[in-house]
């Protein structure tokens, strides 16, 4: 009987060609040692000066929480697809922490709009919010923020970041190479809210100080979602480039901005479909890593290989392929559903989504590409993380993971836990791996409040 998971229907044609993608998607262990050994280098360069591919930016959050951070205190995340605001009351780390919190749906224009436009959508909702919420906040005691930016910025101080460069399709006029922060501040300014900026934060080091907060294992904080990226503790003495006058012991988290590894093209394994993603993309050249490895481009190479049969009359004979034809149509999701249960969904998936009927062989085929897109993405995921493992002679903790492909994906934390174990060379017979993947608590939400907190603390306490 025929078995989706196998391989049995394929042509001896569509085979080869299977095999050929097989191949060039592998990344074998000794390839995922050599690209995890390029990546250590790569991090430590971003670390010792300016102007690398892994930009290792400061965040001053300076050391992981105590876990007594107490309070309330607003923050918001700008999303792929939401705002989401929250009012966060943090109670100990042995007391839940209370989230309300509101989604305000992002429409696609404003990703490549213009900064005013952008602003007036964000400071609207927050308005809406505390009026809704009546959180009250006047001039002389403003409500204070934490505000999660998912974005590569250059932070002077914990309050101010200067984008560096869109990632993640965003491409908004205006912004690049200002301080995103200080324009937040004029927007809130303009509409008069009682709203004080705290804290301007990365999504990763929100997840890790968010995780932190509760599991003194933490050792990471990662996102393998639209975008992929990590923050891990490090210390001021071993930041080369940094000029200040903290002692060399204060910890400080790094913002690694890791999607930008191998920007030149030295070791990632690229595909033709790899270099036409580049190629279309808002900034060709960017984020070499992030496109072959997170949720918002597993979806895109699936569809371009598709493309890539059905224009060479391989498959989707005499089907209307239009919908096929429209890039980014699919998302991780498309491809986790596939995953999840390989028959009913992947017929209807493609059915519903790109008005295909598929034959058994193309349906075997699909699962498979699947499969191989996914656990490639997943591999290349231990990369980075083995990297900041070895360079900080991390031998066991937490990595505490966020974003779609971590929480969605069914085989994701499976296939990087095995291909850890490869590039750290673990023992086969080992009865616990040291290093493990973990949910991450909140980051936007509990983890901008946390970092919010411990910033005031030590503004009360005369630090800067
Ligand atoms: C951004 C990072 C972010 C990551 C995950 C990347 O595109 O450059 O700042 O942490 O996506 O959201
Ligand atoms: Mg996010």
């Amino acid at each position: 009987m025929s078995d989706v998971q196998g391989l049995d229907n394929l042509s001896p044609g569509l085979l080869d060609e299977l095999r050929a993608l097989e191949q060039q998607f592998e990344v074998t262990p000794a390839k995922l040692k050599q690209i995890s050994h390029q990546f250590e280098e790569e991090l430590k360069d971003g670390l010792a000066k300016d102007g690398t591919n892994i930009s290792m930016n400061v965040t001053w959050v300076l050391g992981f929480p105590t876990g007594d951070e107490r309070g309330s205190f607003l923050t918001m995340d700008l999303g792929g697809t939401n705002l989401r605001v929250c009012w966060t009351t943090l109670k100990g780390q042995d007391a839940e922490t209370e989230v309300i919190q509101e989604k305000y749906f992002l429409p696609t224009e404003l990703k490549t709009g213009s900064a005013d436009a952008l602003w007036d959508f964000i400071t609207n909702s927050l308005a809406e919010f505390i009026r809704s919420q009546r959180l009250g906040g006047t001039r002389e005691e403003p409500l204070p923020l934490g505000f999660t930016f998912s974005y590569p910025a250059i932070q002077e101080y914990i309050d101010h970041g200067k984008l560096q460069t869109w990632t993640k399709g965003f491409d908004i006029d205006g912004m690049e190479g200002e301080d995103v922060a200080s324009q937040l501040r004029e927007a809130m300014d303009k509409r008069d809210l009682p709203v004080k900026l705290v804290a301007l934060i990365n999504d990763t080091v929100g997840a890790m100080i968010a995780s932190a907060y509760n599991d003194r294992e933490t050792i990471v904080g990662a996102i393998f979602g639209t975008g992929c990226n990590a923050a891990y503790m490090d210390h001021v003495g071993s930041i080369g480039k940094l000029k200040t006058d903290l002692p060399p012991d204060t910890p400080m988290a790094i913002n690694c901005e890791y999607g930008a590894f191998d920007n030149a093209r030295k070791v990632l394994p690229l595909t033709k479909y790899d270099e036409a993603i580049d190629r279309d993309s808002p900034r060709p050249g960017e984020q070499a890593f992030e496109k072959m490895s997170a949720g918002l481009y597993l979806g895109e190479i699936f569809r371009l290989i598709l493309c890539d049969l059905q224009e060479r009359g391989l498959i989707f004979k005499g089907q209307d392929v239009s919908k096929l034809r429209e890039p980014y149509l699919l998302d991780t999701g498309f491809l986790s559903s596939m995953e999840d249960d390989p028959f009913a969904a992947t017929r209807s998936n493609f059915e519903e989504t790109l008005n295909i009927q598929i034959t058994w062989e193309e349906l075997q085929l699909s699962h498979r590409l699947a499969e191989v897109i996914a656990e490639r993405g997943a591999r290349l995921c231990t990369c980075g993380i083995s990297a900041i493992c070895r360079m900080k002679s991390i031998t066991s903790g937490h990595v505490a993971a966020d974003g779609s492909v971590a929480n969605k994906h069914p085989k994701f934390k499976a296939r990087w836990a095995q291909a850890m174990g490869e590039v750290l060379r673990w023992p086969e017979d080992r009865k616990d791996d040291p290093i493990i993947i973990t949910s991450a608590e909140d980051g936007s939400g509990v983890g901008a409040a946390v970092i919010a907190a411990m910033t005031l603390e030590r503004i009360e306490k005369g630090d800067t």
